[in-house]
Order: C-alpha cells, then sequence, then structure tokens
C-alpha cells in the first residue's frame, strides 16, 4: 500500500508532538474526545435538520476501551464519522485558521508551554502513541475505511470493515521512559480522573466497563463483576445550580474549553428570563490572546440552543469593543436552523447581544469600583480595544466605554478616570488637558506641560497611539473639552499679559518673516509666547491634526502626506528673544539665519520629530559654540 506524505506545515507540527516534551501529554484525551462530541454534536444536528427521526440522543455516546496488555487505548464513537477522503483531508492536513502563527509560535520546544492556547486536536495523539489507527464509516457511506500513521513518515488509508456509523480510534502507546509511564493510560482509574477533570460536561456520555467489587449474599466473599459506568456528568457547567459550582470548576472549564494556560480575571454568569431567554457564562480573560491585535483573531461567543452547539464563533454576540470576551450563550429560543446569513437580521441574537454588552460593562465598572488592581491589568491588556471601541464608533459609544478609560496623569503618573480627573479639577479650570508622548517621563519633561502644571492644573499623559485620537473622537467629558497643552489656542494668561503677548509679536513681525524664510515651509508660523518659564522653544500645533497625530498617521500606508500646522514658539522672556531681536536689527542675515535654524531643530527634538538636516545642525552649533 502506498504511504502518503502529510504536508508540509502538518509535518512540523506532529514532528513536535511526537518530540514532546510537554508536561501535560494527558490532554489528548481531552481533544480526541472533543473531537468525538462534535463529530456526535453533529450528527445529531443533521438528523434534526433532515427530518430524520430515528436517531435518539440517547443512543449517541462516546466510549473508551483500554487494553493493558496490548497496550493500546481506543476511543470510538457514534458521531458523523469520516469519508475516505474526510480521513485525507481533515487528518493529512492540519487545516486550521490560526496554522500559520501556530508554526511561527511552535518553531521551537521551548514554546511548548503555551500549546495549550491552541486546539492542538488530534496530532496531540502522537505525544502518547507511536502509532495511531482510525476507522471511521462516515454517516450514508456504504465503506469504511482506516487511516493509519506511525508519525512522521506518512500515513495510509485502506478500506476496511466497520458496520455501524462512526469513529474508533486506537492509540498504540508510546515505551514508558523514565519521565513518562504511558501505561497509566490504560488504567480505568487513571482515564475516569481525566474525563472528570477536562471533560465531564460533555453533553454525550463517555463510558467505559469498570471492575466492580460486590460483597456476596451471606458471605464475606466478592464477586468482580463488569458494569459499563459513565464517566462524565453531562450537565454542562453553566446549568449546573450556581451554589453547586466551585470556582477552580470554572476556572478549569475556561482553559480547557478556551486554550487559555492562565485561569481569567472574571467569570460572568447569567441567567436571563424574558422576550428572549438564556443562560450564559462568560470569561474575561486575564491577558490578551497572542494574537488578539492582529486580524487572524476571531471574535464570538459559543452559541447552543438546548444544549447543542449550534456555532463555534458567533460574532453577533459581541461588539467589536469587547471582543476580548470568551464563553458560551444557551438559549431555548434560538432555532436550531439559525444560519450565518440570518444572524444580524436575527431578532433573538440582537437581544441577547445587547443585554450581554450590558452585562459585561456592569462587570467592568464594578472590577474599577471594587478592584483597581485587577482592573489595571486588565487595561493593561484590553485597554486598547476599549479606545478603538470610541474611535471607530466616531464617539457614540461613549456612554459605554468613556468611564471605562484610564490615563496616566501629572500628579504621581499613576492611572485615573475621565471621571477622577473632573471630580478634582482646580475651580477656575475649564478644559480637560493632555499632553503626549513616549513616556510619562519625557512627557513631564516638555516645555507646554510646565505652564499648565504651574497654574495648578492637572493633565493627562498620552503614552499610547490611540490616545489622542481617542480624546478627538470624544470631544469633550462631562462638558469639558479635551485640550492639548501643545494646542496653539491654549491661552492662560491674563489680559495684561496677552496685551503685552500681542504687542511683543506685532513688533516681532517682520523679524518672524524673516525667520519664516529660513524656515521653507516647514512650519505654519513664528510667535513669540508666554506660555514657556524657561524653556526657550517649542512646537504647537494649529488645526486638527497634532504633531503626535502626524507621527502616527505617517506611520499608517497612505498617511504619509498628512502633516501637522506647526507653530514655532520662542519665549519672549528668555534671552534668546533679545538676541534674535538684535540680530535682525543688526541686518546680520547669516546669523539670524543659522540661530533659526538652530532653534528650529530644538524644538522638533523636544517634539521627538526627526531633524531634517542634522548634519547642518550639528556644523552651526560647533560653529557657534566654537565663537
Ligand atoms: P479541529 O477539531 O480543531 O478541527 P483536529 O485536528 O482535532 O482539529 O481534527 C481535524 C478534523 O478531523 C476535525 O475538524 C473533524 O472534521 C475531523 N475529526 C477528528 N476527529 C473526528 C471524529 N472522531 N469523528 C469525525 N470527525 C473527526
Amino acid at each position: 500500500m502506498k504511504k502518503k506524505q502529510f504536508k508540509a506545515e502538518s509535518k512540523k507540527i506532529l514532528d513536535l508532538m511526537i518530540n514532546s516534551i510537554y508536561t501535560n501529554k494527558e490532554i489528548f484525551l481531552r481533544e480526541l474526545i472533543s473531537n468525538a462530541s462534535d463529530a456526535l454534536d453533529k450528527r445529531y444536528y443533521q438528523s434534526l435538520t433532515d427530518g430524520n427521526s430515528k436517531l435518539k440522543q440517547k443512543d449517541l455516546e462516546i466510549r473508551l476501551i483500554p487494553d493493558a496488555t496490548k497496550r493500546t487505548l481506543t476511543i470510538v464513537d457514534n458521531g458523523i464519522g469520516m469519508s475516505q477522503e474526510e480521513l485525507e483531508e481533515n487528518l493529512g492536513t492540519i487545516a486550521k485558521s490560526g496554522s500559520e502563527l501556530f508554526k511561527e509560535k511552535m518553531s521551537d520546544q521551548k514554546n511548548m508551554a503555551i500549546i495549550g492556547q491552541f486546539g492542538v486536536g488530534f496530532y496531540s495523539a502522537f505525544m502518547v502513541s507511536d502509532k495511531v489507527e482510525v476507522t471511521s464509516l462516515a454517516e450514508g457511506a456504504d465503506k469504511a475505511y482506516r487511516w493509519t500513521s506511525t508519525g512522521a513518515d506518512g500515513y495510509t488509508v485502506e478500506e476496511t470493515d466497520k458496520d455501524t456509523v462512526g469513529t474508533e480510534i486506537t492509540l498504540y502507546l508510546k515505551t514508558n521512559t523514565d519521565d513518562t509511564n504511558y501505561d497509566m493510560f490504560t488504567e480505568t482509574y487513571t482515564l475516569e480522573h481525566l474525563v472528570k477533570k477536562y471533560s465531564d460536561y460533555v453533553r454525550y456520555p463517555i463510558k467505559m466497563e469498570v471492575e466492580e467489587t460486590k460483597k456476596k449474599e451471606d458471605s464475606d466473599e466478592v464477586d468482580t463483576i463488569k458494569t459499563d459506568k459513565t464517566l462524565n456528568s453531562m450537565i454542562p457547567i453553566w446549568k449546573k445550580p450556581k451554589n453547586k459550582v466551585k470556582e477552580e470548576e470554572y476556572n478549569d472549564f475556561y482553559t480547557d474549553k478556551f486554550y487559555d494556560y492562565e485561569k481569567p480575571l472574571r467569570v460572568i454568569r447569567s441567567e436571563v428570563e424574558g422576550r428572549c431567554s438564556y443562560q450564559s457564562l462568560l470569561f474575561i480573560p486575564s491577558h490578551a490572546p497572542f494574537n488578539y491585535y492582529s486580524k487572524e483573531y476571531e471574535k464570538g461567543l459559543q452559541l447552543y440552543s438546548k444544549g447543542v452547539l449550534i456555532m463555534d464563533k458567533c460574532k453577533e454576540l459581541l461588539p467589536d469593543y469587547f471582543s476580548f470576551v470568551k464563553g458560551i450563550v444557551d438559549s431555548e429560543d434560538i432555532s436550531l436552523n439559525i444560519s450565518r446569513e440570518t444572524l444580524q437580521e436575527n431578532y433573538q441574537i440582537e437581544t441577547m447581544a445587547k443585554s450581554i454588552e450590558t452585562k459585561n460593562k456592569k462587570e467592568l465598572e464594578a472590577m474599577l469600583k471594587n478592584d483597581r488592581e485587577a482592573y489595571e491589568k486588565f487595561y493593561k491588556e484590553f485597554g486598547m480595544q476599549l479606545k478603538f471601541g470610541l474611535y471607530n464608533s466616531y464617539g457614540m459609544k461613549k456612554d459605554v466605554l468613556a468611564d471605562l478609560l484610564l490615563f496616566p496623569s501629572s500628579k504621581d503618573f499613576k492611572l485615573i478616570t475621565l471621571k477622577e480627573y473632573v471630580d478634582r479639577m482646580a475651580k477656575d479650570q475649564e478644559n480637560i488637558y493632555y499632553a503626549c508622548g513616549q513616556t510619562c517621563e519625557k512627557i513631564d519633561l516638555l516645555p507646554q506641560v510646565e505652564m499648565v502644571k504651574d497654574k495648578g492644573y492637572e493633565i493627562l499623559y498620552l503614552t499610547e497611539y490611540m490616545d489622542e485620537f481617542t480624546l478627538k473622537t470624544m470631544m469633550d467629558y462631562d462638558g469639558k473639552k479635551f485640550m492639548n497643552v501643545a494646542d496653539e489656542k491654549l491661552d492662560l494668561s491674563d489680559e495684561k499679559e496677552k496685551k503685552e503677548i500681542e504687542k511683543a509679536n506685532e513688533e516681532a513681525k517682520d523679524l518672524f518673516a524673516a525667520m519664516k524664510e529660513t524656515l521653507k515651509g516647514s512650519i505654519a508660523d513664528i510667535t513669540f509666547t508666554h506660555r514657556l518659564k524657561q524653556h526657550p522653544v517649542c512646537l504647537t500645533s494649529k488645526g486638527e491634526v497634532s504633531v503626535e497625530m502626524q507621527k502616527v498617521l505617517q506611520q499608517m500606508p497612505n498617511g504619509s502626506q498628512v502633516k501637522a500646522e506647526t507653530v514655532l514658539e520662542i519665549n519672549e522672556k528668555h534671552p534668546i528673544a533679545k538676541k534674535l531681536k538684535d540680530l535682525y536689527k543688526k541686518k546680520d542675515k547669516k546669523e539670524l539665519e543659522d540661530y533659526t535654524k538652530i532653534l528650529y531643530a530644538q524644538a522638533c527634538l523636544i517634539e521627538g520629530l526627526p531633524v531634517e538636516n542634522p548634519t547642518e545642525i550639528s556644523n552651526l552649533i560647533c560653529q557657534e559654540l566654537s565663537k
């Protein structure tokens, strides 16, 4: 019989499984049971939609058959089965959407610890076996087939006999090593324990023949009899009475089902009666999945109808800004035949989505209020998504999201909410001030920050690239406008000071015209300012696009043309102002040009903008230093 080769990427993953040093090899059982359970779901679902009432749910089962002598473990299901093509297609290729990423992450054994994050699926069988046989008769097919593989050297598929629809997977266990006793996977005790641990909630019975001892009547002797035992409770965890479920059970359920290695930050369980009744069990993960901020990530909740899984990732149940939420929703009111196409107009789905959104929001608010530490951990992982939510909805989701935002502030660089900011605003303060930069420490040294802080006003320090866009789309909070301290319009001076600076600017009109000539289009304006205390210069911006936004936009494809209209502001009280005036008066054109270039370069450096002509500036500075 001709051996067929695995597809290249499948082979790599298979190799990793075969040579796995992953200590948690026992998860193979969970994976195979979960596949069997899916196959049962598919068969049941098909029979419902076909109107084939002959099949009863109670006849569907999974069976474990350990054989200690042969050192094999067989997992049997009477699910949908696989045809010859399906055996080749499904088991010869890893057909998962995440497989590319999986390969990247799994390229070395070091990363095996996060293996649980991926549904490694069927191939995990090779963590414990040298050889795997899959015998299957597909629903509606007249021939059964057997797929056999001893690992990386390929697989064979041949015709075989099997009378009943379903799949049988036999694992030929590896030889015991110092680290792993593979024999244990033939012990009924171990198998029972593993089923309880990982697969208790599976809806179908997982049966195994066990030996039970019974005392003989009228004598002290015991009889050993073999009986069928159902190892799992079969009740989905979200249907068990709340007081009967321990926190660890939720955590285990979550880590298993959603492939996380860390327990969730919050568990939200609810039961809603009404126009659309449903039960839900939702989780807020404690960290973002590795692909969360990429297009690879798929949001969605598992959707069940009366305990039957009908969709693995129903994205209509979650808005993008809550896309991190994981979990399941089970509703009696959802039709089993619901299709992807009709989901969007589905009234029940819409109702549930609204109520789930409210629940998530409330839970986050409660966490923010009662457990700040946990919330800050959450925010570090997912805060960006909330900001995207505001930005993408053009601020329309302000009522849901604004109070969930946190920003560090000038007070002590600690994170605060907008409400906390507003509550402690100074009496005469009208706006919510913010400043942008790479880190709080750097922002704190910005020239424009000094004066605002001196006035006794707190400033939000925005260190992430989305931040300013978010505030701009919100426009205001609690009636207070957001204002960048580097906005040209910011003016904290009193009437007298305003007059003085106006006068100084008027008098320096020609000086500025000459300087602008030197900077040829790099800036929109030059002015004297009183907004600076000790610093000689700063850059501010006119209009909607700030310097910080320019930086972000220019990094985006097609964004390179977007420019902030910058204004070079010069501290009128600084000796440099007098120097400039003198140079202009003396008609020292060359010197004025050099000074202008240096000052502009300084302002750019402070703002974190590149200096266009570093060599020239460096030479100019040296030339001045040498005088
Ligand atoms: P996943 O289950 O995540 O799709 P697997 O590698 O575990 O990935 O399985 C690949 C595919 O093989 C499944 O999607 C399913 O179509 C098929 N399969 C696996 N086990 C069974 C089974 N017991 N019965 C029917 N089909 C199965």
